[in-house]
């Protein structure tokens, strides 16, 4: 062991940024990246998406190849790490074995939360949230058969439109009044509910799933109103729930994520954490927020790396987002927590691209894009610089 070894939790978005950025910030020493899903770390977005209706290999999901990390001197380490001693400074791992660390990055990511009904262990019942996941659904989605997926968010949408598009009979149940309820207007929700609706999938809003049932493996879904849905596979996909245990047991501040400060720095002064473990007071919201997305897991990693070798940097980006959907790519440039104005521009009622911007006492906080990539360059510009616009300028935006 070198004198200084930077040691990284979590091989993926974030932990494999954090490894790259230590060597690009000058970090000679040691850097040792644990993961624990026994494969090339790879991108994620893909598997709700490209991946799991067929259109991409997983060799093409990759982040780095191999050689990279080895020409990084990177040292890829396949294990779980159970414990962290921060005393001592050295983490257990699943084997009993111990490392030491001089630098620590927690980048654990996040689960999906659980659906808690009967019958979720049922199988045919599937999660989504690594590939491994998506190669058992790719096994079990047949063309022509039934699958309800549980959740209108993201991930659901989606999965819906990935399966829809393999020929699967798709249902959605949505326990919210409108899909994307959380994070969009309601013209961004109704116009998803109308796209999802013409490629035949069967949006159900305000209704929800009371128990899975089968024998042995799933047969049908149970809703709350009595109805049962005849489904050969079961995805669920509510939301997902960050994996903080290990450094909530290690003493570290946590409160719905690892909290960290500008500089990516946890209450420990060795130890830095990042992306969707991580949460983290966001001056230009005025709260602390933890956010669930690639753009922001690379950005808080590039400052963490820095922090880890003494050139500290600060997390300034506006949060942004994508989503794909049939023929439709979402762009969402800030949050729109707190929004009371829309402004449309395009008609989602008929259209198939126009962008939903949000405003906050005159000023534009966020902008949901649909086929609109220069109205969310536009929008991220704008919100970055906070700069005023007047509601023409906004119905008026040139569109690609
Ligand atoms: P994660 O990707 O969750 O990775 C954490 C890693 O740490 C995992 O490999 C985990 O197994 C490992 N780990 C955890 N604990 C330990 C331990 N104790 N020991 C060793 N290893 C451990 N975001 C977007 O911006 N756009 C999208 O379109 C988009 N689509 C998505 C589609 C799907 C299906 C999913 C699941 C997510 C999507 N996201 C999207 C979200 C995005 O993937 C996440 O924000 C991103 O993966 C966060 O990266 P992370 O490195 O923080 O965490």
């Amino acid at each position: 062991m070198t004198s200084a070894t930077a040691v990284v939790i979590g091989a993926s978005h974030a932990g494999v940024q954090v490894a790259v950025s230590l060597r690009q910030e000058g970090w000679t020493e040691d850097v040792i990246l644990i993961g624990d899903e026994s494969a090339l770390p790879y991108h994620r977005p893909p598997l709700s998406k490209a991946y799991l209706s067929g259109k991409s290999s997983f060799e093409e999901l990759a982040l780095r190849s191999a050689e990279f990390y080895a020409k990084q001197r990177i040292d890829l380490l396949d294990s779980t790490v159970t414990s962290v001693d921060r005393d001592g400074r050295r983490l257990v791992l699943a084997t009993g074995e111990t490392l030491a660390y001089n630098k620590l990055a927690v980048c654990t990511g996040a689960r999906p939360r659980q659906l808690a009904i009967p019958g979720t262990g049922l199988a045919g019942v599937f999660y989504l949230r690594t590939a491994v996941d998506v190669e058992l659904i790719r096994k079990a989605a047949i063309a022509g058969g039934r699958v309800v997926i549980v959740g209108g968010g993201y991930i659901g949408l989606e999965t819906a439109a990935s399966l829809r598009q393999l020929g699967l009979d798709v249902t959605v149940i949505e326990a919210a009044e409108r899909v994307l309820e959380r994070v969009t207007a309601p013209e961004v929700s109704d116009f998803f509910t109308r796209m999802h609706r013409r490629e035949g999938v069967d949006v159900r809003t305000g209704a929800s799933v009371e128990a899975i049932v089968g024998d042995g493996h799933v047969r049908e879904v149970v809703m709350s109103d009595g109805e049962s849905l005849l489904a050969d596979l079961v995805i669920v996909g509510i939301g997902v729930e960050p994996n903080v245990e290990l450094a909530a047991d290690a003493g570290l501040y946590v409160d719905d994520g690892v909290v960290i400060d500008d500089h990516a720095q946890t209450s420990d002064p060795d130890i830095v954490a990042a992306g969707d473990c991580a949460t983290h007071e966001m001056g230009r919201y005025g709260r602390r927020i933890r956010l669930e997305s690639v753009p922001s897991a690379g950005e808080q990693a590039k400052v963490a790396a820095a922090t880890i070798a003494g050139k500290p940097k600060t997390i300034t980006a506006l949060p942004w987002f994508w989503s794909h959907q049939f023929d439709l790519k979402l762009q969402i440039a800030g949050l729109n927590t707190g929004y009371d104005e829309v402004v449309l521009n395009g008609n989602p009622t008929r259209d198939e691209d126009f962008t939903c911007y949000y405003l906050r006492s005159d000023e534009l906080i966020a902008a949901d894009c649909i086929n609109r990539p220069r109205d969310f360059m536009f929008s991220k510009q704008v919100i970055t610089q906070k700069r005023s616009v007047d509601r023409a300028e906004l119905a008026a935006t040139v569109t690609a």
